[in-house]
Parts: structure tokens; C-alpha cells; sequence
């Protein structure tokens, strides 16, 4: 029988750290509808555990209808 130590944290908001299954806090969004060709919004996290840092990047919602 395994015993690992497989107990980690439930995490309501479903961000979960890669790396030690710690809680990813957020730090806040950041806007680059202006700057950026692809993506529209960036969020950081950092992890509360490990001190991971983690971006998303949100990809722009485009329509090609011109
Ligand atoms: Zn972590």
C-alpha cells in the first residue's frame, strides 16, 4: 500500500500551484488590448506555498469580420 503524502488543499477558485499543489493567490490583471498583438489581459499569481509566479495570458476574442 502506497503511502504517499497525497494530501493537498482544496482549492475553491481551481488555481492551483504547478509545482507544490499550493494555493496560486491573486495579484492583480493587467491590460494589453494596447500592446500586445494577440492577447488582451494578463493576470499574476503567486503561489502562497512556494512563491511561484504565475501569468496567464488571455487571448484575444477576435472576429474576423471586416
Ligand atoms: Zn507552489
Amino acid at each position: 500500500m502506497s503511502m504517499r503524502d497525497v494530501s493537498r488543499p482544496t482549492v475553491q477558485s481551481g488555481d492551483v500551484c504547478w509545482y507544490c499543489r499550493g494555493r496560486l493567490i491573486w495579484g492583480g490583471d493587467h491590460d494589453l488590448s494596447e500592446e500586445e498583438e494577440f492577447f488582451d489581459m494578463s493576470s499574476n499569481l503567486t503561489c502562497s506555498d512556494c512563491g511561484a509566479h504565475v501569468i496567464y495570458y488571455r487571448l484575444k476574442d477576435e472576429e474576423d469580420d471586416d
